[in-house]
């Protein structure tokens, strides 16, 4: 089964896309590790991608859809999660074409449903391990020790889009590109509401009973 999971950001998921690809080896298409990985090797879609990531904006859909396009072309017939990607309905109907294309098909559109007053705190409390990419929040999951990842012993720090004045636009992004996805997927009766809130393990809970 492939789904996507979308959402506010801050809503929890890159947490719930590390679950499900420890524990249902499924693969990960994060188009937003996508880009920091590029950023970190300097390539020029990084660089590109950064103009835009560093304001909070959403980077251009010619730029995205074509590197989601990559990673379709490397699946071998194993089941995956897109994270962050569709991001507002034009890259909605682009997936689709993709989608078609490679002969595949998305089974369910997972909506993490968190409060959007809940969201500035987890994101500027996020912390990001620089290594693995596990992700640490400073009051609610801090590593054990300051700066080192528990998993990896990596560097631990903030994500620079995770300052409040970048949030803010992100926030913005997506109320106005990605909720419209809500509808774009309930029209295609693949919509599941899923509640964010409460510990991770609840949350992922109900993420799981959906892929029976
Ligand atoms: P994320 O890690 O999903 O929070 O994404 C971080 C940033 O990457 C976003 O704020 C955007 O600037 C960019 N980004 C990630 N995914 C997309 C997408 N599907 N379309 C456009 N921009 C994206």
């Amino acid at each position: 089964m492939n789904i996507l999971l979308f959402g506010p950001p801050g809503a929890g998921k890159g947490t719930q896309s590390a679950l499900l690809v420890e524990r249902k080896r499924m693969k990960h298409i994060s188009t937003g590790d996508l880009f920091r990985a590029a950023i970190k090797n300097q390539t020029r879609l990084g660089l590109e991608a950064r103009k835009y990531m560093d304001k909070g904006q959403l980077v251009p859909d010619s730029i995205t859809i074509g590197m989601v396009e990559e990673v379709f072309m490397t699946l071998n017939g194993q089941s995956f999660i897109l994270d962050g990607f569709p991001r507002n309905v034009a890259q909605g109907e682009a997936l689709e074409n993709l989608l078609k294309g490679h002969d595949l098909t998305i089974d369910k559109a997972l909506f993490l449903e968190v409060p959007i007053d809940q969201l500035m705190g987890r994101l500027t409390g996020r912390r990001v391990c620089t290594a693995c990419g596990a992700t640490y929040h400073v009051t609610a999951s801090p590593p054990k020790k300051e700066g080192v990842c528990d998993k990896c012993g990596g560097s631990v720090i903030q994500r620079a889009d995770d300052k409040e004045d970048v949030i803010r636009t992100r926030l913005m992004a997506y109320e106005e590109s990605t909720k419209p996805l809500k509808d774009y997927y309930k029209s295609a009766n693949k919509l599941v509401v899923i509640n964010g809130l409460g510990a991770t393990e609840e949350v992922y809970g109900q993420i799981e009973k959906q892929l029976l």
